[in-house]
């Protein structure tokens, strides 16, 4: 069903990458079918994220992982220490850790995201045992001879209705804790880590407040968004939350109603939305947590007991079973992977010319590619499963480039398709020019112009030249000039090279 629903996507999208979020990836009961259903269908499989207790007892899917081309792995570290970990019940020891990097790193991985969450309650003591992890993995990379970008990104703790911490006082929402994270930055940076902050204080504040909120609120929140016409995008500005103060305190109310550290007995706004887990439940986690003290999570995993911790969550005895008991499918074949990821390397390259039209001409390069795969699946169903991605010159569809690229006028796209007699047969220039106007009519903005299938060598589009004509008064400098003007205007990215611009007559 779902490689099923994955080939109608790329079709209709032109997809060439698949992406798995979810913040436990690797407990999934069909992580290895899927993994190899969707690998079969789609040139790229991303997994985002892992959990490190269970690469580190699952070499199989590390090697997996680097069969499929999958060269950045993001994991959850999040409390700094273990006994932090333990106040946030991540079940996660050091060792699990560095196990899972070991197998990482000997698999050649080029990039590794750790997250971590700054909790306010951080001591000394945790500073000191993340140090020394730090330099611990900057030796393990040394020793496996790895050339891995490791990353840590920290993120200020959220305290999520529904769970323990709802009781929890708020700390990081109710000051900036500028220390801990300068203290995190100086370790990571200090043992020649990258460092990245994924919230601002602003963010956290803002979440927290909506989070915890009630009705009281409504006016502040009416004000800010349909007065003030604030957005969300990306970030909150530190003048949003100053406003926010002020509405807060015409209210009558301020963040502290609803930061506090909460009782058992407290009534929360979402006590009405019955989740069957109970608040006694979730008091008595709390207490754990507050002590630095942890049990196992329920879930069913290799090499662990689990048991049912009686939060409340599920309706029956079978659904218990099911948690405590539950496995993950065994790993197919690794020849079988092998092969596909063959297969991939064997590929033939249809060369697309387009002509771009001008309205398009703030659209990403990249775009009218993907706009050019699609239009050809949609028009020729057959050749989806062949299709793998755009090709050739991929560095000018890279993330950072996309903003300053433009496409108009004609462009030469490359589309990979695996290479077998079928797909020679399929889109060889005969055929293709007879499906042309089928194709076209799942093109809008730009005109397909020419197939080519197996064009040679290529050279790499450098320069292009365009043919401009002024009337005979236009001097030099001012065609230049006014060039500049319309090209900055039109948002183009450009340079004038001396003498590139040249006067023709006749
Ligand atoms: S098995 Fe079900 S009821 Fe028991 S702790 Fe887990 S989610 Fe809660």
């Amino acid at each position: 069903m779902l490689a099923k629903g994955l080939r109608s996507a790329k079709a209709q999208q032109g997809l060439d990458t698949v992406t798995l979020f979810s913040f436990n990836f690797n407990t999934h009961t069909d992580l290895y079918p899927m993994i190899l259903s969707f690998y079969r269908e789609i040139v790229s499989v991303s997994l985002k994220s892992q959990r490190f207790d269970l690469l580190s007892t699952d070499r199989f899917l590390v090697e997996v992982q680097q069969v499929i081309g999958k060269t950045t792995v993001s994991c959850g570290m999040e409390g700094i220490s273990e006994r932090l970990r333990r106040s946030l019940h991540k079940n996660l020891t050091e060792e699990q850790i560095y196990k899972a990097c070991e197998f990482l790193f000997e698999r050649g991985i080029r990039e590794l995201k750790i997250f971590l969450i700054g909790t306010g309650l951080e001591q000394p003591e945790d500073f000191g045992e993340f140090g020394k992890f730090v330099k611990r993995l900057g030796d393990l990379k040394s020793m496996s001879d790895s050339n891995v970008r490791i990353i840590f990104s920290l993120t200020p703790l959220y305290y999520p209705p529904h769970t323990p911490l709802q009781f929890h006082e708020c700390l990081t929402a109710l000051e900036d804790k500028k220390k801990i994270r300068r203290e995190v930055e100086r370790i990571c940076k200090f043992h020649n880590m990258e460092f990245r902050e994924s919230a601002s204080f602003e963010e956290i504040w803002l979440t927290q407040l909506l989070a915890m909120g009630d009705r009281r609120l409504t006016p502040a929140l009416i004000r800010s968004s349909i007065t003030d016409g604030f957005v969300y995008y990306n970030t909150v500005p530190r003048q949003i939350l100053r406003n926010w103060r002020d509405y807060l305190m015409e209210l009558g109310l301020s963040e502290g109603n609803y930061f506090y550290a909460k009782e058992k007995d407290d009534i929360f706004p979402w006590d009405d939305i019955d989740l069957g887990i109970s608040k006694k439940f979730l008091w008595e986690e709390y207490g754990r947590s507050t002590h630095f003290t942890e049990r196992e999570y329920c879930l069913g995993r290799p090499k662990v007991e689990a048991q049912c911790l009686g939060c409340g969550a599920c309706p029956s005895a079978a659904h218990i079973r099911k948690l405590t008991q539950h496995t993950i499918s065994q790993p197919f074949l690794m020849d079988e992977i092998r092969r596909i990821a063959d297969d991939k390397r064997n590929k033939i390259i249809l060369r697309v010319v387009v002509e771009i039209e001008p309205t398009m001409r703030l659209v990403a390069k990249r775009f009218i590619g993907v706009a050019i795969a699609r239009a050809l699946m949609l028009a020729m169903p057959e050749v989806v499963p062949y299709y793998q991605s755009l090709s050739a010159h991929l560095r000018d569809f890279g993330e950072e480039m996309v903003t300053a690229d433009f496409a108009y006028g004609i462009n030469v796209y490359h589309l990979a398709f695996l290479s077998n007699d079928k797909v020679k047969d399929l889109l060889n220039n005969e055929s293709l020019s007879l499906r042309l106007s089928s194709v076209q009519e799942h093109c809008r903005g730009f005109r397909i112009k020419e197939f080519v299938l197996s064009p040679g060598n290529m050279p790499d589009v450098q320069y292009v030249l365009y043919r401009m004509s002024f009337s005979k008064e236009f001097t030099m400098p001012f065609i230049q000039q006014k060039l500049g003007e319309y090209l900055h205007a039109n948002y183009v990215k450009h340079t004038l090279l001396k003498g590139m611009i040249r006067r023709y007559s006749g």
